[in-house]
């Protein structure tokens, strides 16, 4: 691994455009399970029901049932080594942004400062009849009952990017260019099996970036895009990275 985190060292001392793109493997290390793993919320919840814009539409309150165990898995965690060291990354100079497909705002709060939302994020709330936006934090979610509109009264969702919705136009066009930028990619935590995210490191590659990945076990890019690959917990590697770079 060492030799590994030297060589991808090497590489980011020479990039002129690194971004990274992380997934929810940056965040179990804050307690927050990977949705897809045994124990973890789709296991609970077939997706397809309980994370679409459809049943949202015509069964909100179902849908607050997934919600509350998603905020209640959320709401008490703090960022983690993983997620501090690429906030220094970005203060050191070396890391232009990161495009997250995470909704739990700990990239923000580690201090990462160009941070694209690409599936939102569940610290805000919407509302879908009239725009209002509202921090879930002004309501008693703890207390399982769907928060209203104070305007018009309708459901409230949070603000993140259920199937059948569309990515934020924001961040689709944002990420596009930084793709196209992009020397090296930092790759996180990710299983890279949601489009139209786990498209960003191909594009990237397309256009000569070098792709760095970081994960326990080996992805479908392990053995096709990935230049070097980082075996091990983020919350562990990422900080001897950054050791190696501070040098
Ligand atoms: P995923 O669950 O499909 O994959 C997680 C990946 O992280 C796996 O490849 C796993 O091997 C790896 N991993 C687990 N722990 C790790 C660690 N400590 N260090 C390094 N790698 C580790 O996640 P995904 O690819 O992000 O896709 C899931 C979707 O669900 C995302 O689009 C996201 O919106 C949502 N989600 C978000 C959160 C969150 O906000 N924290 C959590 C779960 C799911």
């Amino acid at each position: 691994m060492n030799d590994n985190i030297r060589k991808a060292a090497d590489v980011i001392r020479r990039s002129q455009h690194m971004i990274s793109l992380t997934g929810a493997g940056i965040s179990t290390e804050s307690g927050i399970p990977d949705f897809r793993s045994t124990g973890g919320l789709w296991e609970k919840y077939d997706p397809s029901i309980y994370a679409s814009i459809e049943t949202f539409h015509h069964n909100p309150e179902k849908v607050w049932q997934m919600i509350f165990d998603m905020l209640e898995l959320t709401s008490g965690a703090v960022p983690n080594p993983g997620h501090r060291a690429l906030a220094r990354l970005e203060a050191m100079g070396l890391l232009k942004a990161i495009i997250t497909q995470n909704i739990d705002n700990l990239h923000q709060e580690a201090g990462s400062e160009r941070v694209i939302e690409y599936h939102g994020n569940a610290s805000r709330l919407e509302c879908l009849a009239c725009g209002r936006e509202y921090e879930v934090a002004g309501f008693p979610v703890q207390e399982k009952v769907p928060p209203r509109c104070g305007d018009c009264g309708k459901i409230l969702k949070p603000s993140v990017v259920f199937f059948g919705e569309m990515i934020p136009h924001e961040a689709l066009s944002r990420s596009q260019l930084l793709a196209e930028q992009a020397d090296v990619v930092m790759v996180v935590g990710t299983s890279a099996v949601v489009y139209p995210a786990a498209g960003i490191p191909i594009v990237a590659k397309r256009n000569g970036a070098a792709i760095i990945e970081f994960n326990v076990s080996e992805t479908d890019f392990t053995r096709s895009i990935t230049d070097i690959f980082i075996q091990g917990k983020a919350g562990e590697t990422l900080p001897v990275l950054l050791d190696q770079l501070a040098e």
